[in-house]
């Protein structure tokens, strides 16, 4: 007869939540896709999840030859 499991979750250690700037919320899936380039003020690295990739058609910095 199986028990039912009422452990808790075990924490890892995982990496921490990337931020998805084109929603500004946390995403697991954002990556990379592209820097700001502002007038004098070094590019700012923007990431994107993949729903919002999809929709504004960006491309992950590291899919880019
Ligand atoms: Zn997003």
């Amino acid at each position: 007869m199986a028990k039912p499991t009422h452990a808790p979750a075990p924490r890892t250690e995982q990496a921490p939540e990337q931020w998805c700037h084109w929603h500004k919320g946390p995403s697991q899936t954002a990556v990379l896709v592209d820097a700001i380039e502002k007038n004098s003020a070094p590019p700012h690295p923007l990431y994107a999840c993949a729903p919002c990739r999809e929709q504004r058609g960006l491309i992950p910095l590291a899919d880019l030859p």
